[in-house]
C-alpha cells in the first residue's frame, strides 16, 4: 500500500479549513487530512471502520487551559472527514477512568456527554477511551484486511510475530469500549518499544507524535503484511468444475430480479458478482468458506451473521429479508444478492461481504485454518445500544 500523503494537498486542505476553524491549531487540521487519507483505502477503513485522534491543550471560554482529546465522532465517514467531525473531550477525565475495573455503556455515554468540551450533538466514537488511554499525541486506528488475513486464523498471533517480531503487540479480541481500551493500554505498556497493537478479530492501532509519521506507520505496517502473506501461499482453492462468467451471472440475475423485487416490502438489493466471487462460490472449497461465521463485529453489523447458501433452481432463490437474517444470499449461478435499507446500504452489505470472502479465501490459500469471532461477541455490536444509530434499517 502506498502513502497518499502529498504535501501540496495537505497545504491546500489546511488553507481550505483554517479560516473556518481559526481557533484550531494546524496540527488538528493535519490530523483531519490524515484521517481522510486513511478513509480513502477500503482495505483500511471500509465504511467508517476505524477512527483517529489528537491530543492537545485548549483554552476554555473562562480562559482556563484544559488538556483535550479530539476524537472522531461515531458514524462520520473517514473518506470525507472534516475538522468539525472531531468531538472534543476532557482528556484528564477520560484518563482518570483507567483505574476503574469496569464501565458500562450507559454510564460511558452519559459521562462522555458530561465531559464533552465541544458544543455539538455528535457522539464520540465508542473507541474513544482507547485513544485517551494511549499517551501519544496522535493515535490512528484502522480495520486492515491485510492484518485480518494474518490474525483471523488458528495460531494467527504466532504468524503475526513471525511477520512483525516485537514491532507490534497482539491481544485477543476484547469488547469495544472500556474493556478494549484497558487491554490495548496494558499491551502497549507490557511490550516496551512496540509501535502498535493488533487486536485479533478487529484491527490495528498505531501512535506517535506527528500526523504524517503516524499515518505512514499504518501504511508501512500494511505493506509489510501484504508482502509477507504471498510468501506463505501453497494451496489455491479448487478451480470450479463448471464456472460461470459475469455475463451469465447477469443473465441469471435478470431472471430472478423481478421475482425478488415484487416480494420485498421495502429496502433495496444489489448483485455482487465480480470474477473472484464467481470463482470462489463455484469452487468445491467455496461453500465452506462462504458459510463460515464472521471474522470481526463489522460483518454481522452490516451483513448479519451468515450468508445463506442457496443452490437450488434459480427461480426459487430466497428473498433477502429486512433486518432478519440473512442480508446476503449466495447462489453459485447468480452471485451474491445483497440487501440493505436503500441502495447505498445494499452496496455497503456487498462491500463487506466481498471483503469478508476475500479475507477468508486468503486465509485458506495461505494454509491457514480460519478462526471466526467468538460466538459470545458475534451479536454484541449488532444489538449494542451505543452502535445502533450506525446500522438501523429505516
Ligand atoms: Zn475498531
Amino acid at each position: 500500500m502506498l502513502s497518499r500523503w502529498i504535501e501540496a494537498d495537505e497545504l491546500n486542505f489546511i488553507k481550505q479549513y483554517e479560516n473556518a476553524h481559526n481557533k484550531l491549531e494546524k496540527e488538528v487540521l493535519r490530523q483531519a487530512y490524515a484521517t481522510r487519507l486513511l478513509g480513502a483505502e477500503n482495505d483500511l477503513t471500509m465504511h467508517g471502520g476505524g477512527n483517529t485522534s489528537f491530543k492537545t491543550v485548549i483554552t476554555c471560554k473562562d480562559g482556563s487551559q484544559k488538556r483535550a482529546l479530539f476524537v472522531k465522532a461515531s458514524g462520520t465517514p473517514l473518506s470525507s472527514f472534516l475538522p468539525e467531525h472531531f468531538v472534543v473531550m476532557d482528556l484528564g477525565f477520560l484518563e482518570g477512568l483507567k483505574s476503574l475495573n469496569n464501565f458500562d455503556d450507559d454510564t460511558m455515554a452519559r459521562e462522555f456527554k458530561n465531559h464533552q468540551l465541544s458544543n455539538d450533538d455528535l457522539l464520540p466514537s465508542i473507541e474513544s477511551l482507547m485513544h485517551a488511554f494511549i499517551p501519544a499525541r496522535i493515535v490512528d486506528h484502522t480495520h486492515p484486511a491485510a492484518i485480518l488475513k494474518i490474525v483471523n486464523r488458528i495460531d494467527g498471533g504466532e504468524l503475526l510475530k513471525e511477520c512483525f517480531g516485537n514491532e507490534l503487540a497482539v491481544i485477543p479480541y476484547a469488547r469495544m469500549g472500556f474493556d478494549l481500551a484497558k487491554a490495548v493500554f496494558e499491551a502497549s505498556q507490557k511490550n516496551a518499544g512496540c509501535k502498535g497493537v493488533v487486536m485479533r478479530h478487529h484491527g490495528l492501532i498505531v501512535w506517535g507524535e506527528d500526523p504524517r509519521a503516524v499515518y505512514e506507520r499504518t501504511i508501512s505496517v500494511i505493506t509489510k503484511a501484504e508482502d509477507f502473506l504471498p510468501r506463505k501461499i501453497f494451496r489455491s482453492i479448487a478451480p470450479p468444475e463448471v464456472g460461470i462468467s459475469v455475463d451469465v451471472s447477469i443473465q441469471n440475475y435478470e431472471k430472478v430480479k423481478l421475482f425478488i423485487k415484487e416480494r420485498l416490502t421495502h429496502g433495496a438489493f444489489t448483485l455482487l458478482n465480480p470474477p473472484d466471487i464467481l470463482e470462489l462460490i463455484n469452487s468445491s472449497d467455496g461453500k465452506a468458506i462462504v458459510c463460515d461465521p464472521p471474522l470481526t463485529p463489522d460483518y454481522p453489523m452490516y451483513a448479519r451473521i451468515s450468508l445463506q447458501w442457496a443452490d437450488g433452481d434459480i427461480n426459487s432463490v430466497p428473498v433477502p429479508a429486512a433486518d432478519t437474517f440473512p442480508r446476503a444470499v449466495v447462489h453459485p449461478k447468480i452471485g451474491v444478492l445483497c440487501y440493505g435499507a436503500d441502495e447505498s446500504s445494499a452496496k455497503k452489505t456487498a462491500d463487506f461481504v466481498h471483503q469478508a470472502l476475500s479475507i477468508r479465501r486468503a486465509v485458506f490459500e495461505t494454509g491457514g485454518t480460519y478462526e471466526s469471532l467468538a460466538a459470545e461477541f458475534i451479536l454484541d455490536m449488532q444489538y449494542r445500544g451505543y452502535q445502533q444509530s450506525k446500522t438501523h434499517l429505516k
